[in-house]
């Protein structure tokens, strides 16, 4: 307790990518000092630290995928390299004395609730206890590896995107790409022109939006030099434009559906001349169903004469390279694995047990279900950051994730005042909540008729399906009611 009777906490954050070092710089803000952050690899900046393939960018704008506090005047594009972005972050962490803080290469192995504090393993064998425990680990960073037959026998070299192995030449080679989402789209736009044959294996086709992208001058990037209040005015109106156009189209609003429909379709007919292409590249699922892609390089990469679309299915994976379902093969020196990541670990494989030993294996193994995305009966002080039901479709994870440390730190508060004895959502607060998604989930398009990873087993989709505004409003002030009150 200090003097003026407020608790004053500690707190282990997990994991030093755009959320952790938010957190960090947001608590220390709050004058809370006792902080641990924890940071599984060797370097900050997580997704930007794990995606280093070709072609690696953001498709929202980089101005406006930054922190609200804290702009970029130094942006080369309007969609930044990946390269940059991770800079950033680093250059963020430094400023606002985060880096120094952090403890790479040390994994947070355990956390128990015991007896009101977080007991905590790590994998430097480290014990210690925190009042409270942020997990800002990310939503996409366990890779997906196909299950198709013989994927093990390839006698290629063969990488997933988010592993990517710089050492591999792949001038002149014969190369295979499986998947033809966002990121197989960046990549495929980035390699294709130096591939002796490049062949990509398309399961869906996706649709794709094309957003001119732009280089930044030396004269653009002086303009906004220590000009904060420029980078903001600029950040507000690229997410006005994305609130209102894919962001709300998404969640069901006719027009800006309507707009986005009729970019993709246009750029599809637009950029394809080919009929037969054309027709292989067609969806048959509305646009947006699948988190659209912004991208201005695939449609002309995939009509270069050493690129071929196959759609007729995988069979199997042999040494020498994939067999489609026609019977051929086709040799490959490079399978890439384009197949995305498993977006319901979260934390996880850390081993996590709350209040009474209740493991999240068990209350997760039903549902993956949050109170408000960020809180989860049965843990105590424990926040998940950009849990569950968290994205909104097209915008920045950074105003997300700011928008979630500001709640986090109001209850926060409420435990430094008393005012709650530990900080647990009810189970009747999450079902509640849970149904009122559910309720909403309808009248998106994620629900029309596709598969994509934000769908759980069941068919619900892990997003939030109303609009922007209403989700900052309803995080503006935790609700106490759906709290355990103090004793
Ligand atoms: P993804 O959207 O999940 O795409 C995976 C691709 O692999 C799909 O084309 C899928 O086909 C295919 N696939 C998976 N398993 C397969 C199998 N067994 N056989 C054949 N094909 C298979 O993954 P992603 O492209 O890595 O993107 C994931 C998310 O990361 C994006 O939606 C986005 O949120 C984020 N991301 C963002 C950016 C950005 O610029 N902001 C860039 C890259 C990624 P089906 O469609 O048939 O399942």
């Amino acid at each position: 307790m200090s003097n003026n009777n407020r608790r004053e906490p500690s707190v282990a954050i997990i994991g030093a990518g755009m959320t952790g070092i938010l957190a960090a710089i947001k608590l220390r803000e709050a004058g809370i000092n006792d902080l641990t952050i924890l940071e599984k690899a060797d370097e900050l900046g997580g997704t930007w630290r794990e995606n280093t393939y070709p072609g690696v960018a953001c498709d929202v704008p980089a101005h406006m995928y930054t922190y609200s506090f804290r702009g970029n005047p130094e942006w080369s594009n309007r969609f930044a390299r990946g390269n940059e972005i991770q800079t950033y972050f680093r250059q963020v962490a430094e400023e606002f004395g985060v880096a120094g803080q952090i403890r790479f290469g040390e994994a947070l192995e355990r956390s128990h609730y015991v007896d009101g504090k977080w007991q905590l393993h790590t994998s430097k064998g480290n014990d210690f206890s925190v009042d409270f425990v942020v997990a800002a680990t990310g939503i996409l960073h366990h890779p997906v590896y196909p299950d198709i037959k013989g994927l093990d026998s390839f006698q290629g070299d063969m990488w997933h995107t988010a592993r990517w192995n710089h050492d591999v030449d792949l001038a002149g080679k014969r190369v295979g790409i499986i998947g033809t989402g966002s990121t197989a789209c960046q990549v495929i736009g980035d390699i294709a022109e130096q591939c002796g044959d490049l062949t990509i294996f398309q399961r869906t086709p996706q649709w794709i939006v094309k957003v001119a992208d732009k280089d930044y001058s030396e004269t653009d990037k002086a303009s906004l030099r220590g000009q904060q209040g420029k980078l903001t005015a600029l950040s507000k109106r690229y997410a006005f434009a994305m609130r209102n156009t894919f962001s709300a189209g998404v969640t069901g609003k006719k027009l800006p559906l309507a707009l986005m429909s009729w970019m993709a379709k246009r750029n599809l007919r637009k950029s394809v001349r080919d009929p037969a292409l054309r027709e292989k590249l067609t969806p048959d699922y509305p646009v947006g169903c699948k988190r659209l892609i912004i991208n201005s390089t695939f449609y002309d990469a995939v009509q270069r004469d050493n690129v071929s679309l196959e759609t007729t299915g995988i069979e199997r994976i042999t040494d020498r390279g994939v067999v489609t379902v026609d019977g051929e093969t086709h040799e490959l020196d490079v399978l890439i694995l384009a197949t995305g990541f498993s977006p319901f670990e979260f934390m996880r494989p850390m081993e996590l047990k709350g209040r009474n030993g209740v493991d999240i294996e068990d209350v997760w193994g039903r549902k993956v279900q949050a109170y408000r995305s960020v809180c989860i009966p049965g843990f105590p002080n424990f926040f998940l950051m950009l849990g569950p039901n968290t994205p909104i479709g097209n915008y920045s994870v950074i105003a997300m994730s700011e928008v979630q440390t500001d709640y986090v730190l109001k209850l926060i508060e409420q435990w430094r005042a008393g005012t709650l004895d530990e900080v647990e959502a009810t189970p009747e607060a999450k079902q509640r909540y849970n149904d009122y998604l559910k309720a909403g989930m309808g009248k998106t398009v994620w629900v029309r008729g596709c598969q994509s990873w934000y769908l759980d087993a069941d068919g619900d989709p892990a997003m939030w399906p109303y609009s922007w505004n209403q989700w900052v409003r309803e995080l503006e002030q935790p609700d106490l009611k759906d709290f355990r009150p103090a004793a």
